[in-house]
């Protein structure tokens, strides 16, 4: 049998072809049917198939969120290659580290940045560079127009490579986690079970899709359940709220929810329609899943994962199985094994705090073309390292409590410190610095720098902050910069990051 994801995908599709799959919410009044995805992804994988690409060839695209997007994504699989999605945002130097790390075949931008884009592509031996416009224009749809809109799905193996997502930045650091079609549509399957999705379901899709939430976890549950999608471009709280009457299903990251409580729109009236309520990708606040509750009656389901492993644990969706305990992100999946152990490797006892591991038909080959490193995440019995700290409680329901790397996660996004820190450090009069995760309303976490200026030098850091912003995406740049005569060191010399931490944690409060 056809392991290729997209044929499941596709074998979902209802029986009227004609009704409509997606609406968009923003901007022009679109509204695609299953038709319509049906001859888009064909036209778009005959044009791939028409390149006469090897086999395993990758198609990186940074683009805006659209519904062609998504097609060029469904049809990547569907003609048997690999999709790189990259985050619009990322800048040159940024781009550069992924491109030549991954070495795509074909990469697809917005038209805006084909001059640049196209030069760096280029260079690093890429083929073909289409453009793909938020208003439907550039050389992808244009050249695929032409195609058959008729296309058999290609042969895949479960194990053959569907996706690579990077996990974060760049400059060396930046790991390609590679997903199969076994591990998507194995934890696509699941979830939808899992979460009951139906195909009277109505999701409002407001994440980007360069990233695990919106990518797969969102599209594949709509798909897979044959539901239809409203599509939003851009989050905006108004407009999502005033559509939640039409839904059933959201899902977000805390941020999104912080944001929809801040409207005065958000009523127990307005979520009347909804099944459910669903959070994920960072921290949710406490604070945020009470209110939530207070203000729309609805109890968020809070659920863990990661790109490398997709989706690990989640709160109960049916009574049945149990209670939503805010906090916490519920038990292992099923066929998912979830351990907390200690720094010798031993298990952990309940209420303990340990690092999680993890084991499972969704856990990722290896990082791209970087095999210490992945031999390093896994221990010698084939468990996963997540990098996360977290503990069980006697209901063996999962709270994560930190990250036993630095990681910053800003509005959902990962940020880590020491590819910020390699930027500020090359900048003019620059010692040193150390880049930490602060609290923050909005986003969760954001990220602030503390510096030391080198000997006689002068540094200004909101100058700083504007250089970094020509440098590096938005959500990375430091929102303050501190400046300091030195930083607080422990005994072997590590800059105590904890200490700084502390000082600044109520910058935003
Ligand atoms: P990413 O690969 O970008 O999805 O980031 C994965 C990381 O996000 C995980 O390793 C966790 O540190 C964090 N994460 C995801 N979901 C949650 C959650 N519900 N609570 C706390 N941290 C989370």
């Amino acid at each position: 049998m056809n392991a290729n994801l997209f044929a499941a995908l596709q074998s979902a599709f209802p029986q009227d072809l004609d009704a409509c799959a997606i609406e968009c919410a923003d901007g022009a009044e679109l509204r695609y049917s299953w038709r319509d995805l049906e001859r888009g992804t064909a036209m778009l994988a005959n044009l791939l198939v028409s390149l006469d690409l090897p086999p395993g060839s990758r198609i990186a695209a940074q683009t805006e969120k659209s519904v062609e997007a998504l097609m060029l994504y469904l049809a990547v699989l569907r003609a048997g290659y690999v999709y790189l999605p990259l985050n619009p945002a990322y800048q040159a130097a940024e781009l550069s580290y992924f491109i030549e790390n991954a070495e795509p075949a074909v990469l697809v931008c917005s038209g805006q940045h084909f001059g640049w884009v196209s030069k760096l592509a280029f260079l690093a031996g890429t083929s073909y560079v289409f453009t793909l416009n938020e208003d439907r224009s550039g050389s992808l749809l244009d050249r695929a127009a032409q195609m058959s809109d008729q296309h058999t799905v290609a042969e895949k193996a479960p194990d053959d490579l569907a996706a690579i997502l990077y996990t974060s930045g760049t400059t060396g650091r930046s790991k390609g986690a590679m997903l199969s079609h076994r591990n998507l549509l194995s934890n696509a399957q699941m979830l939808k079970d899992f979460w009951a999705w139906r195909s009277d379901d109505v999701l409002i899709h407001a994440l980007p899709i360069f990233h695990v939430h919106g990518l797969f976890v969102a599209s594949h549950g709509a798909l897979l359940a044959g539901a239809k999608m409203i599509w939003f471009a851009k989050f905006e709280p108004r407009a999502v709220i005033r559509r939640l009457a039409e839904a059933s299903v959201f899902m977000g990251v805390p941020t999104l929810y912080v944001r929809m409580l801040n409207e005065a729109a958000l009523t127990h009236e307005a979520c009347q329609h909804m099944r459910l309520f669903i959070s994920g990708s960072a921290p949710l606040l406490i604070d945020t899943f009470s209110d939530w509750q207070t203000r729309t009656g609805h109890t968020i389901l809070e659920r863990y994962g990661m790109s490398e492993t997709l989706m690990l644990s989640s709160n109960p969706c049916r009574a049945l199985d149990g209670e939503r305990i805010g906090g916490t992100v519920g038990p292992a999946l099923p066929g998912v094994e979830i351990r907390v152990v200690d720094d010798e490797g031993k298990p952990c006892a309940s209420d303990e705090i340990g690092h999680v591991q993890v084991r499972g038909p969704n856990v990722f080959a290896g990082y791209w073309r970087m095999p210490e490193k992945t031999q390093e995440e896994f221990t010698a019995d084939g468990w996963f390292k997540t990098g996360d700290v977290g503990r069980f409680d006697a209901q063996n329901y999962l709270t994560i409590v930190g990250r036993s790397k630095d990681l910053i996660i800003s509005g959902g996004f990962n940020v880590y410190p020491a590819e910020i820190e390699s930027f500020l450090n090359e900048m003019e009069g620059v010692a040193e610095s150390a880049v930490v995760g602060v609290p923050h309303p909005d986003f969760g976490e954001t990220v602030v720098a503390v510096l030391v200026a080198q000997a006689g030098a002068q540094v200004d850091g909101a100058a700083l902050i504007a250089t970094l912003k020509r440098q590096i995406a938005g959500f990375k740049v430091p929102k303050h910069i501190f400046v300091v005569s030195e930083l607080p060191r422990n005994a072997m010399g590590k800059v105590q990051k904890n200490l700084l931490r502390e000082q600044h944690r109520s910058l935003f409060a």
